[in-house]
């Protein structure tokens, strides 16, 4: 299928959309005033959150971890926290940071995730977006090679940062994280600790953290499962972070 498109400028992507950062673009977020979420997932190591089609791609931005009595995968995003506009976004809708905004700014409406084929029925993009402008994709394939290379930029730096996320979550206290499909853990951090903490691990030259998971799930079935597997489920009512549901209601 091939799939023209011409951004229209609309700035609905900029509205309600919390946009991943990479390191160094949430040190400039919290440089800036902005706020970060943490948004936390993993699977185990038998398997369990682990969607078959998606396994090289969940294992390589994951970083191993303990919970109880075995190993688990966690993927951590941090980013931009985004209800309504951004904060970046002027009243003619332009970015008032354009010259260095986000990468995934920049890739929108394509997809970081190399499983998701990108799909414009469930893209904020305006239809006449899609009906004219230069060839986007021809035969399922991106011919824009810049977007390819800042598409291949953020996935790359998902893999090489997970674990100085990691070990950043662990000074901050981060330590719940949901089982992957089931639903995400999120924090707001406070942006002075978390841009301390950023700038304490970035000098270290060997990042390591020890401490343990536990696993936030949305129901006893899956909690007997994550607990057959031997790891850890907390088991008090959050007060430092939200659950966000994947389960169907
Ligand atoms: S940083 Fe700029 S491009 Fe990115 S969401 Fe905010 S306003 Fe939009
Ligand atoms: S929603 Fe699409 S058309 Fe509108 S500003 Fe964002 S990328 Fe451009």
């Amino acid at each position: 299928m091939n799939t023209t498109f011409s951004c229209v400028g609309c700035g609905k992507c900029c509205n309600d959309h919390h946009v991943p950062l990479t390191l160094a673009e949430a040190r400039m977020w919290a440089a800036d005033g902005g706020q970060v979420i943490v948004l936390v997932e993993a699977f185990l190591a038998n398997g369990l959150g682990l969607p078959t089609q998606q396994r090289e791609h969940a294992e390589r931005r994951s970083v191993v971890v303990r919970s109880g009595a075995c190993q688990a995968h966690v993927a951590i995003t941090f980013a931009a926290y985004n209800v309504g506009p951004c904060r970046n976004l002027d009243e003619d809708n332009l970015c008032r940071i354009y010259e260095r905004r986000p990468l995934v700014c920049r890739i929108y409406p394509m997809e970081i995730n190399p499983h998701i084929p990108l799909n414009p029925a469930i893209k904020e993009c305006p239809p006449e977006s899609w009906e004219a402008g230069p060839d986007l994709i021809i035969g399922g394939e991106l011919v824009d090679q810049q977007l390819t290379e800042l598409i291949q930029r953020s996935r790359q730096a998902d893999r090489d940062e997970i674990q100085t996320k990691e070990a950043i979550c662990a000074l901050l206290g981060i330590r719940t994280t949901a089982l992957k499909g089931d639903g995400f853990t999120a924090y707001l951090p406070d942006m002075n600790a978390f841009a301390t903490v950023i700038d304490q691990v970035s000098t270290q030259s060997q990042i390591k953290s020890s401490s343990d998971w536990l696993f936030h799930v949305s129901g006893e079935d899956i909690a007997r499962q994550v607990q057959a597997a031997g790891a850890q489920v907390a088991t008090d009512t959050p007060v430092s972070y939200g659950f966000i549901s994947l389960r169907a209601a």
